[in-house]
């Protein structure tokens, strides 16, 4: 009997049954496990999801893709198709969709490593399932019905990011909505809610990292952390990187950019190949003292 048994849940035994059945743990100790592209999801190994945020050349996306299979990613994540908050763009932060997808695509051919990428639009879901081994769902679709089901009747597998205004409830239930397509492959990414505390003192977005283990007290999903977007401050990133590990998450999305500062999009938030490398080293060792690893 989960009901009451942890103070805060607003999550009772009756939306176990009814409104989440499939998502909702059978047992304390069932736990998905299940393979993308060979990259084992669920299991000791924690993947990493590393890339710059917006597809910008095929120069940048292919040097990513070498660097970053190199050091130990396991996925090469990049928008093609971006959710930016501000409608006004310069030449330098125009989406470059289509042509991304094919850049990606050859990025793929080349250095073997699979892709996550965001889908924003029903109708761009077969050219962006020609590149996607992951089809990521944006923060801000987390409750577009519509669209996570026409991804989940794909059987391409899911990661489905916490919208930053959701609780775990209503995340569960937009997970519901992919797992009844029959669709398994689900992977469940915190990415930082919105407080005014932390508009205030900290950053726009506080990285919630009790979800973890509150979302795996009730669902067998692996469960994902991207402290970048949460923190959108470089030099947080290793210590939130690593306090996401230790919060029992089973991948890492990062974005990793070979020359963060002039990354189109949000600048401040990328770290470089090296601190990349560094951090993947200490990711190891923290890892490995909880009974996990990450090469
Ligand atoms: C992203 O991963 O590029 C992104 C836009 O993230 P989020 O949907 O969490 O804001
Ligand atoms: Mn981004």
């Amino acid at each position: 009997m989960l009901e009451n048994k942890f103070p805060g849940k607003d999550i009772s035994n009756e939306d176990i049954k009814s409104k989440f059945p499939l998502v909702a743990k059978k047992n304390s100790n069932h736990f998905s496990k299940f393979k993308v592209q060979g990259v084992e999801f669920g299991g000791k190994k924690i993947p990493i999801f590393a890339g710059p945020n917006m597809v910008e050349s095929e120069k940048l996306i292919l040097d990513c893709a070498y660097n970053i299979k190199k050091i130990g990613g396991s996925f090469l994540r990049g928008g093609a198709f971006k959710p930016l908050t501000f409608p006004y763009r310069s030449k330098k932060y125009t989406e470059t969709r289509e042509m991304g997808i094919e850049w990606m695509l050859n990025a793929k051919r080349k250095t073997g490593i699979p892709i996550i990428t965001e889908i924003m639009e029903e109708k761009y879901l077969d050219l962006v399932c020609k590149t996607a081994d992951i089809l990521q769902i944006g923060s801000r679709n987390m409750q577009n019905y519509p669209l996570i089901t026409a991804c989940a009747k794909t059987k391409k597998p899911i990661m489905l990011k916490r919208h930053y205004g959701a609780s775990l409830r209503d995340w569960l239930g937009a997970a519901e909505y992919i797992l009844c397509e029959g669709n398994k492959k689900v992977i469940l990414c915190e990415r930082g809610v919105s407080t005014p505390h932390t508009h205030r003192s900290t950053s726009r977005f506080l990285l919630d990292l009790q979800v973890v283990p509150a979302a795996k007290e009730i669902t067998h999903l692996p469960i994902a952390v991207d402290p970048s977007h949460a923190t959108f401050w470089r030099p947080w990133i290793e210590s939130m990187t690593l306090a996401s590990i230790a919060s029992g998450a089973d991948a890492i999305m990062l974005e990793v950019h070979p020359d963060p500062e002039n990354s189109a999009v949000d600048p401040l938030q990328p770290i470089d190949f090296k601190s990349f490398k560094n951090l993947v080293d200490k990711m190891d060792k923290l890892a490995k003292s909880i009974g996990r690893k990450i090469k």
